[in-house]
């Protein structure tokens, strides 16, 4: 490849895939009849499959493609157990009662931090080797005044959610980061990182050992509600009947659901790898060995690798799906502004996958058209998404209509004339952040 980022054996594949590749290999005939079917096979429909199992309820569930196919394999494997969420708590309040949200806000974020405990659960019982380690993240503030709005947060985080989390001033900064890009940063000490492809890999034997029947390359096309309950599911396969449908498809939904499809805008996020780089420069740049993330609208997310051999950096380089000799470079880009001394360094792998943000800015879970839904990781959906997996299955194992968390059947909101394809307003979107961001840094 011409350009010069590139290392000569890249590949435009996750890095993570070189040690668990999506594959068919559990993969059954889809059944006729199931008592719950799940359609997507990423964190959510996996958790919830794996959750449904083990309570002894039979259960199905669809991916299009083969498994890991999404967002799950792609990610950074940053696992967040709130502070990412606090993004979308600009609500204008339930009722339009400032105090009500307040409670609301508070009870979403001690559940937000339930699941981290819920994925470090999992990992541990089902013996799920993803290098998993609670070392925390930095996320850098871009300008002063983004320290100051992480600072006035800080004290919400411990006392809702037991984060451990604390400023760290500019002068501090060196001591997390081998860079002085940023106006110091908060250090939000409960927060986790893994092998994305690895848990995936890992979710995927546990749902199979807890009797998921789990059906590969096999595409949901139509869902009809049968007139004296329960559902009729139109596939690629041929039909199945279904008490209970999960929709769990998040950035990857479809006409499928076209009333959730305009409540969600899937957008693309990307990152590369770098080629392997000396053990005393990678342990450098980030000596806490920390996620970090930044407070900018386009925002950074990197991490050594698990292997701790070389730097996975990912980032909006575009808001759109585009080919990585077009994200590839703008990341590398960003990444020598952070760390100017990776000057010279080649990417091996250059990936993108999409998130599904939600107007409100917040995860969701509920029933609509009487089928149950996970969705709105708004990029971070680890921990979320597989917290939300394993709520839905408790909902339908234990037969509940009551709300079983704070996402819960909390309205879901979509805007006039969104058709859930957002294509052609995105990089409008993506242009205007990325000014705002430059208009910030000027003043600072
Ligand atoms: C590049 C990138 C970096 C990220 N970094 C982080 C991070 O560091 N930390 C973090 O917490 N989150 C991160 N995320 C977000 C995280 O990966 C997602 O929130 C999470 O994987 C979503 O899981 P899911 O099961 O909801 O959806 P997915 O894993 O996307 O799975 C949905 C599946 O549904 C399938 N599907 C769709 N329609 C149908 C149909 N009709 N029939 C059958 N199957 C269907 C799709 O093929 C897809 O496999 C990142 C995402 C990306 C793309």
């Amino acid at each position: 490849m011409a350009d010069s980022v590139f290392h000569k054996d890249f590949k435009a594949t996750p890095w993570w895939w070189e040690w668990w590749h999506p594959s068919n290999e559990l993969s059954q005939d889809p059944p006729l009849k199931t008592d719950v079917l799940v359609v997507g096979a990423g964190y959510g429909g996996l958790s919830t499959a794996l959750e449904l199992g083990r309570s002894g309820v039979e259960v199905t569930v669809l991916e299009r493609g083969d498994f890991g196919v999404g967002a799950s394999t792609r990610n950074g494997g940053g696992v967040s157990g709130g502070t990412t969420m606090g993004k979308g708590f600009s609500g204008k309040g339930v009722g339009g009662d400032p105090e009500a949200w307040k409670k609301v806000m508070a009870r979403m974020l001690s559940d937000a931090a339930d699941s981290l405990t819920q994925v470090e659960t999992v990992i541990q019982r089902e013996g799920i080797e993803c290098y998993w380690r609670m070392n925390g993240r930095f996320s850098g503030a871009y300008t002063p005044r983004h320290f100051a709005e992480q600072q006035a947060k800080v004290a919400t985080y411990n006392e809702k959610a037991a984060l451990g989390t604390y400023m760290v001033p500019r002068e501090r900064q060196r001591e997390e980061i081998a860079s002085d890009y940023y106006y110091g940063g908060m250090v939000v000490e409960r927060t986790g990182q893994l092998h994305p492809a690895l848990y995936y890999g890992g979710l995927l034997k546990a749902a199979h050992r807890a009797g998921a029947r789990l059906c590969a390359n096999c595409d949901a096309e139509k869902i009809e509600r049968k007139s004296g309950g329960g559902f009729r599911v139109l596939t690629s396969k041929g039909p199945i009947e279904a008490r209970e449908v999960v929709i769990a498809t998040n950035g990857y939904t479809t006409e499928l659901t076209p009333t959730l499809r305009r409540k969600l805008v899937p957008v693309a996020s990307h990152i590369i790898a770098t080629e392997e780089l000396p053990e005393d420069l990678v342990q450098s740049l980030i000596p806490k060995n920390r996620v970090v993330s930044d407070t900018k609208r386009v925002l950074c997310y990197y991490r050594q690798s698990p292997d701790n051999k070389r730097v996975i950096f990912g980032g909006r380089a575009r808001f759109t799906q585009v080919t990585p000799e077009v994200s590839a470079p703008v990341l590398h880009g960003y990444m020598l502004e952070r760390w100017p001394q990776l000057k010279g360094v080649k990417v091996t792998h250059a990936w993108t996958g999409n998130v599904a943000f939600a107007f409100d800015f917040l995860p969701h879970m509920g029933v609509e058209q009487g089928m149950h839904y996970l969705m709105a990781c708004n990029g971070s959906g680890v921990a979320m998404m597989s917290y939300l997996g394993y709520q839905t299955a408790r909902k339908i194992a234990g037969g509940s209509n009551a709300p079983v968390n704070a996402f819960d059947g909390q309205d879901f909101p979509t805007v006039p004339f969104y058709n859930g394809n957002p294509e052609w307003v995105l990089p409008f979107v993506g242009a205007w952040y990325r000014t705002r961001d430059w208009w910030d840094r000027v003043r600072a």
